[in-house]
Formats: structure tokens, sequence, C-alpha cells
């Protein structure tokens, strides 16, 4: 077959690559020869290719966006929706937790608490959140309550709270892990409410917690101040309630099985033994 008249002239693959040059789309710099190999020789569309073009241009610049957010956002690890077993938390709802990864609630400054015992996911869809929340180009921070209050209280001490608080409400989305753990002081408690109280209808904070709201008196150490503090929470708010196993120890229950069912030859080694 003659591709004489089809093929892609060296002046036009120039040009789009300056053009691709001058959008600083590097992603879509790199595909760009193999997608016009592909277009020359009839295996693409010219709709298609374009939607690769470009698709290989959101693919680098969503990697790009993770991998900065990873350093500012200080996330821990990266957790997807993808990774998230539901079968295994009847409790949690996909649709909810999926309809919450489009990321209105960020648009609506809405908050998001997730409670449950030890390992049943709760920091998982916090940190999937996260990444989704990154990924969209939106700032994101995350911490424990406990760093948290430790650097309220550090700013503080050096006369620079204002200042620190002003910088924690900046985020679109700020992500609160393992309130309930460890005992608040008195002091961090007000810190905290300081902090929420700013968030509050202004950009939206994931919770994450062990412990049941009417709990939250005892980890603040004051009934009042957690009920002004749960009431402005709840106002505009997901609750994800996750009642279920932990699945750390679930993968330990699986080992166990697994031990208990090796296959023949370690069988008979067994028995062996136990002969
Ligand atoms: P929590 O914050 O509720 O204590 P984590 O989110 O830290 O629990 O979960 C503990 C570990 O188990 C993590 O590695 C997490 O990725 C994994 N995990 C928890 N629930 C699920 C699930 N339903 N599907 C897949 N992995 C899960
Ligand atoms: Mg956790």
């Amino acid at each position: 077959m003659s591709r004489t008249g089809t093929a892609t002239a060296p002046s036009l693959r120039d040009r789009l690559r300056g053009q691709l040059a001058d959008l600083k789309m590097p992603g879509a710099l790199e595909a760009l020869d193999d997608i016009l190999r592909r277009v020359d020789g009839g295996e693409l569309a010219a709709g298609e290719a374009l939607a690769q073009l470009l698709g290989a241009h959101i693919t680098l610049r969503n990697a790009r966006r993770l991998q900065t957010a990873m350093r500012s956002a200080r996330l821990p690890v990266v957790k997807t929706l993808g990774d998230f077993d539901f079968s295994f938390q009847p409790s949690v709802k996909r649709e909810q937790i999926e309809s919450l990864h489009t990321l209105g609630f960020l648009e609506r400054k809405e908050n998001i608490v997730l409670l449950g015992p030890p390992g049943v996911g709760k920091t998982h869809l916090a940190l999937s959140l996260a990444v989704a929340t990154a990924e969209s180009g939106r700032r994101v921070y995350f911490t424990t309550l406990a760093d948290l209050l430790h650097s309220l209280e550090e700013a503080q001490a050096a006369g620079r709270l204002t200042h620190r608080l002003r910088t924690l409400v900046f985020p679109t989305l700020m992500v609160i892990d393992e309130i309930g753990y460890l005992p608040i002081t008195r002091t961090g408690a007000m810190l905290f409410f300081q902090l929420m109280a700013r968030r509050y209808e202004h950009a939206s904070t994931i919770l994450t917690s062990n412990k049941s709201f009417e709990e939250w008196g005892e980890i603040f150490g004051d009934e009042v101040m957690a009920a002004a503090l749960v009431d402005r929470l709840v106002h505009h708010c997901h609750i994800v309630n996750i009642c279920g196993n932990s699945y750390r120890l679930r993968q330990h229950a699986d080992l166990a099985r697994r031990l208990h069912t090796a296959p023949e030859p370690a069988d008979q080694r067994k028995e062996g033994r136990r002969r």
C-alpha cells in the first residue's frame, strides 16, 4: 500500500511539535511520533488520535501533580479507590464512596468524617480522596491530629499562630487522621477548634476517628467545645460509618488458613513430624 499523500508531512509534524512545546505538553509531545505513525499506517482515526494525544498529556500531568502533592501534601503513601475491596467491607456503600471521588464535596465545601474501629480502611479512603484531589490539581494537606496539634502548639509558642492557622486554611482539602487515639490537652483542643472554625464553610476537611461523636467530649476533655465542634462539622458533612472487621487482621487470617491448607508434600511433612 502506498502511503504517499496520507503520510504526515515533516513540516506539519514540526508545527505540531512546536505547538505542543509552546503549550508545555511534554506527555503529548513524547506520544506524538507514535500516534502519527499509527495514523499514517491507517491504524488510528483522527478522533481517536486526538483523544490519545490529550490522554498522554493528562496522564503525565496527573502523575506530576501527584508527585508534587506527595511532597507538599505529605501523603504518607498512595492509596486508590481501585485498591479498595468493597466486598470485604459491606457497610461501606460503593455508590457513596464513588460519588465522593467525583469531588463535588470540595466545591460545596463539605466535610467527610470516616468513623470505625482500627483497620477498616478509614485512612485508605481518606488517602484515596486526597490522591484524587491532588490529581485534579487542587491543594491537599495530610496530617494526623497529633502532628497537627504539635505544629500548632509550636507555632503558638513562637508567636506565629495566626500565620500558621492562615496557612492551614489555604488547602482545598485537609485530611486530619487518627482523632481519638491519643489524649489531647486543653490547649490542643482549643487550637484544633480554632482551625476547624476557620475552615468551616471555607474549605473541606476529612476527619477519621475510631471514636463515635458521643465520645469526642472525652477526647477533647471538654463536652461543650466538642459539641460545638461536632455541630459545625456535621452541618455540611458526609458521614461514613464503617462497622466491620480489620483488613489487617484479615491478612493474618488468610495466612493462618493458608498454613492449615498447605499443599500435599507440606501436609505429609507435618504428618511425619506429628507421628
Ligand atoms: P484504619 O485507618 O481504619 O485503621 P487503614 O485504612 O489504615 O485502616 O487500613 C489498614 C490496611 O488495610 C491498609 O493497608 C489499607 O490499605 C488496607 N485496607 C483496609 N481496608 C481495605 C479494603 N476494604 N480493601 C483493600 N485494602 C484495605
Ligand atoms: Mg488509620
